[in-house]
């Protein structure tokens, strides 16, 4: 097959089929069509360019039955067949209903199994749309309604990490690990606990855990609450839904790509406002000054090296950090970020989750 042919046969080549069909009515041979292959064609990936053709009755007198390239390569075999297509070889076979109703036929149910498959997640989708159509403006307003709020939480804590710099908050993070309790490490000279010279025992520090601790981990790859509030939003906002009516008409005219980014979107923004809340109320219970206390307290019985880190709310909108000697510039706490986080919304999940 030429370069050309090669390109050409790579979509598939329904503009060769009144080609097939004119060689077909003039000469009655199948296996003389100039793209015919004589090979048999591959096992797997073929479709069924052309079903049920049929050798025309007045022209098999004079040239007789058609060849199958699968089972009858050199003697006459049938009057109906069909005209396969390969992807995978770019060849295209005419064969006879006795081999090319196996590959038509596996062809016709694992297509018939695709789009029914793809039916069912696109009716998910829509199902998982339609329950929670309100939604949509819902997660919108809850961004706006709370995004000032956002941007002073993160300017908090950026600040806060910043005081006390990163390297102490990841040790006051790990140390209060998944209990809560923060632990020290206390040396220990003694010959007969610390074999082997001078070790370290970690023991539980104060009679309550830490409170909020969460917001000191900060991966780097974590979004700010802002960012995490407004990219939903940005998106949900071109939709807009108004009715129910909308939302049903917008449903049936969307692709099913589209369906599925909806309700992908829809999740990111329930995890994302739910994420944010819980933040916001880690750091009111930071802030807390019987929990600010603890940490001092803790720092001061920290057998390192490091700077003894101190934290005071000397008044509800003033925060202070002591890395040793050296005091961090005071950070102005907004009245707001004693009260809890609104509750967000939340997605209606009636079944499974759409795949
Ligand atoms: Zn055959």
């Amino acid at each position: 097959m030429s370069a050309q042919l090669a390109t050409l046969f790579s979509t598939r080549p329904e503009h060769l089929i009144p080609d097939f069909l004119k060689h077909l009515s003039r000469y009655g041979e199948p296996h003389t069509w100039r793209y015919h292959c004589h090979e048999p064609p591959p096992r797997e990936d073929i479709q069924v360019l052309l079903r049920d053709f049929v050798v025309p009755e007045g022209l098999i007198p004079r040239v007789g039955l058609a060849k199958c390239p699968i089972c009858s390569p050199k003697l006459p075999k049938y009057i109906k067949g069909h005209l396969l297509w390969s992807p995978i070889t770019g060849q295209l076979y005419a064969v006879g209903h006795c081999c090319g109703f196996n590959y038509f036929n596996d062809g016709v149910l694992s297509e018939g199994l695709r789009q029914e498959k793809a039916r069912g997640i696109r009716k998910a989708h829509e199902d998982f749309l339609l329950a929670n159509w309100e939604k949509v403006a819902e997660f919108t307003a809850f961004a706006d309604a709370l995004l000032p709020r956002a941007r002073e939480h993160d300017r908090v804590v950026r600040l806060l990490i910043a005081s006390l710099s990163q390297k102490r908050a990841n040790e006051l993070y790990r140390s209060a690990g998944d209990g809560g309790y923060l632990t020290v490490v206390r040396r220990q000279a003694g010959a007969e606990e610390a074999r082997g010279g001078l070790q370290g025992v970690r023991e539980r520090f104060g009679d309550r855990p830490l409170q909020g601790h969460l917001i000191l981990h900060k991966p780097r790859s974590a979004k700010l609450a802002e960012a995490r509030l407004v990219n939903p939003a940005t998106v949900l906002r071109f939709v807009d839904w108004r009715t129910l009516d909308n939302a049903f008409e917008w449903l049936c005219d969307q692709p099913d790509i589209d369906l599925k980014r909806l309700s992908d979107i829809l999740g990111d923004a329930e995890s994302g406002s739910a994420q944010v809340c819980a933040e916001m109320n880690a750091l009111a219970d930071f802030l807390v000054p019987e929990n600010l206390q603890l940490i001092n307290a803790w720092s001061r019985q920290q057998d390192t090296l490091q700077a003894e880190i101190r934290v005071f709310r000397p008044m509800p909108n003033k925060l202070t950090v002591w890395r040793g000697r050296h005091a961090a510039k005071p950070i102005v706490l907004h009245p707001n970020v004693d009260q809890p986080a609104p509750e967000p919304p939340a997605l209606i999940r009636e079944e499974t989750p759409p795949g």
